[in-house]
């Protein structure tokens, strides 16, 4: 066996996410909102490999579009690395490489599997054996999806997203996404959804009260039943995501007269994932939006979170 220490290069992979329910709670005065996720890790993976140098420095390939990608400082798998050595005292840098698979910008967590694949790479390159409580704790410091693509699985989301509790779930299922060539910006999209609820006073969340994920959610999650999830897909962020990117309306619809079971823009959006009823629904509708020529990939969830990759 490998040990992955004595490696001069550590390879970690991480997921991308779909939220499967995510309901909004009131605009606090820090800014921010209290939200209520599922979340499912599907085989999108990024892939980062970590080696020793003197500084810090980060190359990104992939199959998306990385022109978004920032190649300093401000990248997320660069500030993961420096959090990890200011908390650990660890003096030296790593060179950081990434491969990525989950599309940028999409609202499926890439940069933030980029963040948990670096964190687990710097310990093990590094030695630093942080444990798992700590690793949770700095992960929900470099953002809120952080947390989840280290655990992976099937999991409820509260707070920020990043208070985490396991959800019982089965079965696996079968996702066809839809890729935008666009991005939206995940800050544009909340900014838009308190737009609308200033306007529109009924649909104001109350402060006081903090939004939880549907019961009939869990239940489906429990009985690994897509039908049963299909019915609960529910997202408080696609409408104001629809506002900004009008088109993605007709994408949702396309998807459904295809036959897909339901489609949900995922997290902020613009990614759109149709939940499948099987594999050969998926195939047939992958098949079907690539003919009226949009970017398609398929993939399952829940799949693991973070692990390290021996070879
Ligand atoms: P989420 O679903 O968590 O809201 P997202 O999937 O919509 O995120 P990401 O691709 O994770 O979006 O992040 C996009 C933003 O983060 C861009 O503004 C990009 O410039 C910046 N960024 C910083 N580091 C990375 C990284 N390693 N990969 C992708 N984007 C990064």
């Amino acid at each position: 066996m490998t040990v992955a220490t004595a490696s001069p290069v550590v390879h970690a992979r991480a997921p991308g996410k779909i939220n499967v329910f995510l309901k909004v709670g009131a605009l606090l005065e820090d800014g921010y909102h209290d939200v209520a996720i599922a979340y499912q890790a599907v085989s999108l993976y990024e892939d980062v490999r970590a080696s020793h140098a003197d500084d810090f420095s980060v190359v990104t390939t992939g199959t998306v579009d990385i022109s978004r990608v920032p190649s300093d400082g401000s990248n997320i798998a660069i500030k993961a690395a420096r959090l990890l050595a200011r908390m650990t005292g660890y003096r030296g840098g790593v060179h950081l490489e990434i491969d990525k698979h989950v599309p940028v910008t999409g609202g499926m967590g890439g940069g933030s599997a980029d963040a948990a694949a670096t964190l687990l790479a710097c310990d093990a390159l590094w030695g630093t054996q942080v444990p798992r409580e700590q690793m949770l704790d700095l992960a929900a410091q470099l953002g809120a999806d952080v947390p989840f693509a280290l655990t992976g699985g099937t999991a409820i989301g509260t707070g920020r997203g990043d208070q985490l509790s396991p959800a019982l779930a089965k079965g696996q299922y079968q996702w066809v996404l839809a890729l935008a060539d666009f991005g939206l910006s995940t800050p544009a999209v909340y900014s838009e959804l308190d737009t609308h609820r200033d306007r529109h006073a009924q649909d104001i969340f109350p402060a006081t009260v903090a939004p939880t994920v549907d019961s009939n959610v869990l239940q489906a999650l429990r009985a690994g039943d897509p039908h049963m999830l299909a019915e609960t897909l529910y997202n408080d962020l696609q409408a104001p995501a629809l506002h900004l990117q009008p088109s993605l309306a007709a994408v949702l619809e396309l998807g459904e007269q295809n036959g897909a079971l339901a489609g949900i823009v995922s997290g902020s959006g613009p990614t759109v994932a149709f939940l499948a009823a099987d594999l050969d629904s998926a195939l047939e509708l992958q098949i079907a939006l690539s003919a009226a020529r949009l970017t398609v990939v398929r993939a399952t969830g829940p799949v693991h979170g973070a692990r390290l990759v021996t070879s």
